[in-house]
């Protein structure tokens, strides 16, 4: 026998028992986009390698170390496996002339790709629902996307989630923020691991991320961006929390959120729980004014976030949320060959009428077609024998529920109406 090829580590089969769960995330999600006037666009997997360089930035973790990039090998192009979906977003909309003169409520769903060290809930190829809003500059749309997903909590059934909430400030807010910053971080640079003293005159924020215990102290009296901020910024985020005081939503702020990427200005934010370990937060985002200019578009204020199915899926996991699977209506068996022949068609009348059916295909004796049957979670099965085809009739059995064992043979073209009766 030839040996077995293994998939790729921290890249996931999704199994069908596992997709009715997968499946109940879309659905209410797709309704909850919906409901706030969100469209769908998708975009390619494979992007150009600059896209990612110049939109997420060069000193972030995905640009420097977390990049699935290659060569075409035909034309040594530079392309990458999308790590996230804002970039290429952005470029879609530049290049079809989206940002022009209109505004856009926009959502994605897709696998990205990140060279990391797996582990529960953390994946090489994971999948993220991202959304992402163009041309609108002021505080509501900042509070819509958060409120958006305090709503989207309740309709998945998920309790337990908390907020949390910073201001990055303009450019120059943060400019200045960023050389005190640097004055104290200097002070420390003996006690900095080595991707903090790299990270210091690169991206000093990213400094005080730090989840080295030694280090919380350090970071928690750094010069905060919060004492930097501007007359604009402040009215901004004071606007934000206003709109979420009225929907009622609670939040902590966090000086200390600055998020992996370095496109956020102003308002950023992280919905976190604390039942996924260190793969607390299931969905990120902010502002991103920007970025539109920033990839070669005409200035359009944007703001977004994306959210981790797969950590979606364990949060449903660890708080029993089980969305029902879907069974089969009707699984038919039949005995001899032209009772198989009137079976086969009896099968498609049925899904005309609008029943899931499963035609037991490859023969094999009753009993065996019947355990099958009982296997398969349908509701009924249709039985037809040498009989049944001589009458232009089949059998029909109730398999589960309190009916379960019922039996009656019925015409042919009665079988519908039986079938919703039982039910
Ligand atoms: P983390 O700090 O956990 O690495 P991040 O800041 O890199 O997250 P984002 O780039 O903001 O994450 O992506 C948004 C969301 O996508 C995250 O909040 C998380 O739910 C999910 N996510 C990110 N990286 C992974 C991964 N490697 N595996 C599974 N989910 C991920
Ligand atoms: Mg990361």
């Amino acid at each position: 026998m030839a040996q077995t090829i293994q998939g790729i580590r921290g890249m996931n089969d999704v199994l069908p028992q596992e997709m009715s769960q997968w499946q109940f995330f879309e659905r209410i999600t797709r309704e909850w986009l919906a409901a706030y006037g969100y469209n769908q666009i998708r975009m390619p997997i494979v992007e150009s390698t600059h896209l990612f360089v110049r939109g997420v930035g060069e000193h972030t973790d995905i640009v420097e170390k977390e990049m699935y990039a290659f060569e075409d090998s035909l034309n040594g192009e530079k392309l990458t496996l999308r790590p996230e979906g804002t970039a290429g977003c952005v470029r879609a909309c530049i290049e079809h002339g989206l940002l022009y003169n209109q505004t856009q409520r926009l959502w994605y769903m897709g696998p990205m790709f990140r060279h990391e060290r797996p582990q529960k809930g953390r994946l090489r190829q994971f999948n993220q629902l991202g959304v992402e809003a163009f041309g609108f500059a002021t505080p509501d749309l900042d509070a819509e996307m958060i409120v958006m997903l305090a709503d989207l909590w309740p309709r998945l059934g998920l309790t337990g989630l908390q907020l949390e909430l910073n201001s990055l400030g303009n450019t120059e807010e943060r400019a200045a923020h960023r050389a005190e910053l640097i004055k104290y971080l200097e002070g420390y640079v003996d006690q900095l691991d080595e991707d903090s003293r790299r990270r210091l005159y690169t991206n000093p924020l990213r400094v005080l991320d730090t989840k080295n215990p030694a280090l919380q102290a350090m970071a928690e009296n750094a010069p905060r961006l919060a004492d930097f901020l501007g007359e604009e910024s402040k009215a901004h985020f004071d606007g934000v929390k206003a709109l979420l005081d009225d929907a009622g939503i609670a939040y902590v702020i966090n000086p200390r959120l600055v998020r992996g990427l370095d496109y956020y200005n102003r308002t950023v934010f992280e919905w976190t729980t604390t039942e996924l370990g260190a793969q607390g937060t299931v969905a990120a985002g902010g502002r991103y004014d920007g970025l539109v200019e920033q990839l070669g578009g005409k200035p359009c204020p944007a703001v977004g976030f994306a959210m981790g199915i797969e950590r979606l899926m364990l949060l449903l996991e660890a708080q029993k949320i089980v969305a029902p699977s879907t069974v089969p209506d009707v699984y038919v068996v039949s005995q001899g060959d032209a009772a198989a022949r009137y079976a086969f068609t009896a099968a498609r009348q049925m899904r005309d009428q609008g029943f899931n059916v499963i035609y037991h295909a490859g023969g094999g004796s009753f009993k065996s077609q019947f355990k099958k049957a009982d296997q398969s979670g349908a509701r009924f099965a249709v039985i037809v024998g040498e009989g049944e085809m001589q009458s232009q009739t089949v059998n029909i059995k109730v398999l589960t529920g309190e009916r379960q064992g019922e039996q009656q043979t019925v015409a042919q073209d009665q079988l519908a109406g039986v079938m919703s009766s039982l039910k």
